[in-house]
This record gives C-alpha cells, structure tokens and sequence, in this order.
C-alpha cells in the first residue's frame, strides 16, 4: 500500500469489547491508523461471565503475534459431559479434542478481564492509541471524513467510524437517525430465552482437597425448557442458566445484578449435583458466586451494516445466543473481514468506505445468520429433559475452517489440523494440497 495513501486514512473505533481491541490490533499490524474510545473508565471489563475462543478466534490473535500471551491467561476446554436435572451423568464426549485435531488450535476458556487486559498491553503506544471515558454521543460528517463528538464536549477526527460499541449501539441509532427511514430498525434484536449467569472460584469441599468438578470442562444440565451450563477453568467456574420465555420480547433490555436465588433460572437447579464424587451442588456454586446477574438473551443479525462513513463489527451487527461461544469469536472474523476489505482498497484508494463495507457485509451476514441459526437449533434440543436432541459441536468444523483471516498478514507459523483452512486458500497452497480445502 502507497504511505502516502496510507497515512491519510484513520479509523474511529467506538467501543473496548473483545471485537473492538481485536480490531485495534488488525489494524496496527496492517498499518492502517486507528484512535480506539470506550466509555468505560479502563478497557479491562469487570464481568459476570467468562469467554470462549474457538480456533477461528485464537488463530487470529494468532496472526497479530498474541498465541503465547494468549496460552499464558487461559486454559483448555477438552471434554463436555451431558446430564440430567438431578446432576445424572448421561453422556460425555471429547469434542473439543476433535476440533483441536481438525483444527490444529483449541478451545480455550478466558476470563473477560484477563483478554481485554493482555489485548490493551500488547498494543504498540496504547495510551497514544486508546481513549476510555469516551462516550459517543454524536457523529457528523464532513468533507472527506467524520467527527466523532463525546458526552464529556471532546471530539476526534478521522476517516471512519466503526462502531464495535455492542448490542445497544449508539453508532448504529445514530446510522439510522441518518439513514432514509426503514433501512435500520429501534430494536434488530428479539429474545426467546433469559439466563442468569456468572462466575464462582473454584471450590474445595475441604481445604486442600479437590471439589470433585474436572478440570477443562462443559457441563450440561437439560430440563424441560431450561439449561445449566459450567465451564471450568484454571481458577474459576463460570455458569449459564437458560430459561425459555412464555413468548419471545423486542425490547431494549439490560443486565440486572440484583438476582437472587429464589429467581426462576437460579432456584430448580439449586439441588443439582455438579460433581457426582463429591456431593457439590449448584446451591455451592452460587453461593460463592463472585459475580452474577440476569439478561434477556437478544438476538438476530442486523439488515444494514453501513452507513455512509459508520460501519457496525461485532455484537452491534449480529446477536448471537451465547451456548455455542461465537458472538466474539463471528466479531472477530467480520473484524478481520473489514480490515481485508480495507487493506484492499487502500492500494488504489486513498479514502475507501461505502465499497469496502458492502463487501465486507456481504461476507459475512450470511455467516453470522448461519450460526445464530445453529445456535438456536442446538439451544432448542438442549432444553429437552433427556430428549437427546444434543446436536455435537464438532458440526462447526466445516464452517470454522472456512475462517477469515487477515490477508496482507504473513503468518508462517499458522497452525493448520485435519479439516485445513479453507478461506482464500492460495492457489499454489491449495495445489500443494490436492486441490483446495478437505472439508
Ligand atoms: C453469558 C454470555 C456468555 C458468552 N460467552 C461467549 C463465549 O464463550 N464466546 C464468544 O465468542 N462469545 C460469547 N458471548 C458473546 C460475547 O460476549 C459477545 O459477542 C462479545 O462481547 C461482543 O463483543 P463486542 O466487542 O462486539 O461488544 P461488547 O463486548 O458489548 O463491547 C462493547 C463495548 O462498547 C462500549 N460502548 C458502548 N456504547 C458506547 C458508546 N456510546 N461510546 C463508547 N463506548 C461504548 C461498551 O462499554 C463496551 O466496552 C457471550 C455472551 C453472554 C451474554
């Protein structure tokens, strides 16, 4: 890309989530200027639940030189094991042994904290680079660029905005204040189910001796229109309880801290035994809880994802429901997708948008729509008591191996399993591998 095309360019990222310091870091490694706001006052977040990555997702922290900085803050899931209200085991597999095989990376369990800590450190000149107390209440436009403005009167000039700034985005209300009428909806998202989630230290019965509860795993716990999931990692036991709605709400919602055991969500499971060896019940966990709260859990894929200068990445785009893990995981591709769509046009222009964005739309709806469904599909036989609708999440691998990646990034240590890597595989690699991607 010619520097002096280059250097013109600067991008506005409003938001400091997972997909938005992803983001930061595929735009530092392909040169291209960014100035990252978060209206928190740090990037760290402080939150209920945890965050899986799958390999789509650690390959691409991968690419930007994260992969031991990634290891050093997280652990491995290995097995997830099926089970009935009383805590009865039914099944167990060894999936996520599989998607490491078929991958080459594996799925690994962070906590939110750790991740956005380690992505703001390893940034070059951070504090040069990322802004917190910055809350975005407006974005006007000007002659060959934008002016994002803030709650506290500042503002900052760039190229383009994009909004990493979640579910509730103000950068897509302020699309839509901007955009002719019908192209956006008030509310995209709609939701069938509510959870209570959080996270507990992981329990000892006894000092100095073990809980009972395996290390590196997921455990589900079906009923009828309800489901308890637990993950284990190095420290901590993050839960999820989900619970069908009598019918489904579109409405803003938000997260309530103030739930408490006798909640519907929370109180069936209490009695659950979540390590058979030892006795340890859901009520242990919870009680010890470190954090927790309730959501309506909202979801959908948004229509229109550009506007003009302001394009929309992550949770701000597309809602997926959280069981399968791919809400950052999908954020990350599409923001990967973005900066490829970027990168690509700023070889021949020196001021991309509206191309790029419906390129990369066009990418990646349709893939983000794909695993909402699969999400919903798997979440709609999970909450079947006994009913063995447990559609396997190996069913991912063709889609995970069809993954974006960062184009203009030479990646010589990518790690590649059985399955290969599918996406824009080049002509001589797919030679060398008798044609093109296995899966
Ligand atoms: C219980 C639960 C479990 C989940 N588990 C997983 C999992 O295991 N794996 C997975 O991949 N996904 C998981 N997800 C989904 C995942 O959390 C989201 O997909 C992900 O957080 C989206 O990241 P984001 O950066 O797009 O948005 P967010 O994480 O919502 O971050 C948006 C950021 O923008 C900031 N912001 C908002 N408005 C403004 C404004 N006006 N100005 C400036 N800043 C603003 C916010 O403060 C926030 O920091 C889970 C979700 C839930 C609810």
């Amino acid at each position: 890309m010619a520097d002096a095309k280059k250097n013109k360019f600067k991008a506005i990222i409003i938001g400091g989530g997972p997909v938005g310091m992803y983001l930061a870091h595929a735009l530092q490694t392909t040169g291209i200027d960014y100035v990252l706001c978060e209206k928190r006052d740090a990037i760290p977040p402080s939150t209920a639940f945890g965050l899986f990555l799958w390999p789509h997702g650690l390959r691409l922290l991968h690419q930007v030189g994260l992969l031991d900085r990634t290891e050093a803050i997280s652990s491995l899931l290995t097995k997830i094991t099926h089970a009935g209200p009383k805590g009865d085991v039914m099944r167990e597999y060894s999936d996520f042994g599989f998607i490491h095989l078929a991958h080459g990376y594996p799925v690994r369990m962070f906590d939110r904290a750790s991740l956005g800590q380690m992505l703001y450190d390893a940034l070059r000149e951070p504090a040069a680079h990322v802004r917190t107390g910055k809350q975005l209440v407006d974005i006007e436009r000007r002659a060959g660029g934008v002016t994002a403005h803030f709650a506290d009167g500042t503002r900052e000039e760039g190229s383009i905005v994009i909004g990493a700034d979640g579910i509730w985005s103000t950068v897509r209300d302020l699309m839509r204040r901007d955009a002719p009428e019908g192209l956006f909806d008030a509310v995209p998202f709609s939701a069938n189910y509510r959870a209570v989630f959080g996270r507990s230290p992981l329990p000892s019965r006894q000092p100095g001796s073990s809980s009972g509860l395996e290390l590196e795993q997921q455990f589900e716990f079906h009923r009828d229109g309800a489901l308890l999931q637990l993950f284990t990692s190095k420290r901590e036991v993050h839960f999820i309880s989900y619970l069908k709605l009598d019918q489904p709400r579109r409405e803003r919602s938000g997260f309530d801290e103030t739930i408490d055991a006798s909640d519907a969500a929370v109180a069936p499971w209490l009695d659950t035994r979540v390590a058979a060896a030892t006795g340890l019940t859901f009520r242990d966990l919870w009680q010890t809880r470190a954090a927790a709260g309730g959501a309506n859990l909202d979801e959908g894929v948004v229509r229109m994802w550009h506007w003009g200068r302001t394009v929309l990445v992550g949770d701000a785009a597309h809602k997926v429901l959280p069981n399968q893990g791919m809400g950052a995981n999908g954020g990350f591709e599409g923001a990967a997708s973005l900066v490829n769509q970027l990168t690509a046009l700023l070889r021949h222009e020196p001021d991309p948008n509206a191309a790029a964005f419906a390129a990369y739309q066009a990418e990646r709806q349709g893939v983000m729509g794909a695993y909402r469904g699969m999400a919903r599909d798997e979440l709609a036989g999970w909450t079947r008591e006994g009913g063995r609708r447990w559609t396997r999440c190996v069913r991912r691998i063709p889609m995970v191996s069809r993954a974006v990646r960062l184009d203009a990034v030479p990646f010589p240590g990518e790690r590649v399993g059985l399955a290969g890597w599918g996406y824009k595989v080049p002509a001589e690699a797919a030679r060398a591998a008798g044609g093109g991607p296995k899966l």
